[in-house]
């Protein structure tokens, strides 16, 4: 009988074991989306992070691909993918546009860098604006660091970050209306005051200007970073990121 229990037992803890082992490593497919035709350094940006977010795959072991064929934003091709990123732009066809959002309103996931938060006027694409919860205002020029305050140190994006960090040279968006006053969303990130005047031919004079936030409606994160080749030198910000994308990809 008692052999019978330790057995028992044994079976148990390798069971728990190998469950506790699996929610670890759950595993899911991220298809980063970018072009090679658009600002020299909305390109670099790209680059780069795809060597970053292929590390950061071997690393927390999930699958990454990247694609410059914006068509894959189709109802085929989403449903193969938990998490989905525009690096260094936005799709541009209605078809694109409706498979990304059918796929967002049925559980799909999302980080958006930069640029691809950028929209001409509301009117382009309502329901994007909406989604981001934000409208693109004015931008700093050249690109320069910034000191950045984390609003919230306990989502699991920004989670462990300092309350505040220096982000390498970008150029920097303001939003207007800003996210901060839309109630579905929640800003994670926002650029200090001690920044302003920020940027010279280009100057975000003040105020609030939030730089990442997401949606609580959605499983979503956009963030300001992406523009030029320092953006992934600093080692606190690249932490965001790759928490950002596996708490998209379902790991708490
Ligand atoms: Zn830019």
């Amino acid at each position: 009988m008692i052999q019978r229990k330790r057995l028992f037992c044994c079976i148990a803890f390798f069971g728990l074991c190998v469950l506790s082992g699996f929610s670890q490593t759950k595993t899911f497919r991220v298809l980063a989306f970018y072009s090679t035709n658009v600002e020299q350094d909305h390109v670099d940006f790209a680059v780069q992070a795809i060597s970053f977010f292929q590390a950061a795959a071997e690393r927390d072991h999930f699958t990454f691909k990247a694609t410059t064929n914006w068509n894959d934003l189709n109802s085929t091709t989403l449903k193969d993918y938990q998490v989905v990123l525009w690096l260094n732009e936005f799709p541009s066809t209605q078809a694109q546009r409706k498979a990304f959002a059918d796929y967002m309103e049925h559980g799909g996931a999302w980080m958006g860098f930069h640029v691809a938060g950028w929209m001409e006027s509301r009117e382009t694409w309502p329901w994007f604006a909406g989604f981001l919860g934000a409208m693109f205002c004015g931008n700093s020029w050249p690109p320069m660091p910034a000191t950045l305050i984390v609003d919230d140190q306990d989502h699991p994006a920004t989670r462990g970050l300092p309350k505040s960090f220096v982000s390498p040279d970008n150029e920097w968006y303001s939003w207007q209306p800003s996210p901060r006053n839309n109630p579905n969303i929640k800003v994670l990130i926002t650029l200090a005051p001690s920044n302003y005047p920020l940027g010279f031919k280009d100057t975000l004079s003040g105020g609030d200007v939030p730089v990442t936030w997401t949606n609580k409606k959605y499983k979503m994160i956009y963030t300001n970073m992406g523009h030029g080749a320092k953006i992934l030198n600093d080692e606190t910000q690249n932490r965001f990121f790759e928490n950002a994308l596996l708490w998209l990809g379902g790991r708490d």
